[in-house]
């Protein structure tokens, strides 16, 4: 079973950057509203590439950032 994905462009330009960056056309929220910390950290699923982000939150500010889940290091 492959687990890693290879972002397409507007995934991998999304990783790192801070959470209030608004998320591209083809990331899809994942289960909103049933997730009981999602005022702490969102989820989405990009349909293009199946890159999967947490967007975070609340925190300390420099850990409020996009997180890719399941990309393989480069
Ligand atoms: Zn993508």
């Amino acid at each position: 079973m492959e687990l890693w994905i290879q972002p397409c462009a507007p995934c991998a330009d999304l990783y790192g950057q801070p959470s209030a960056v608004r998320p591209h056309d083809t990331l899809a929220l994942v289960g909103a509203g049933a997730v009981k910390d999602a005022q702490v950290a969102q989820r989405y699923t990009c349909t293009r590439c199946g890159a999967a982000f947490a967007r975070i939150l609340k925190g300390e500010p420099r850990k409020q950032v996009w997180v890719l889940l399941n990309a393989g290091q480069h």
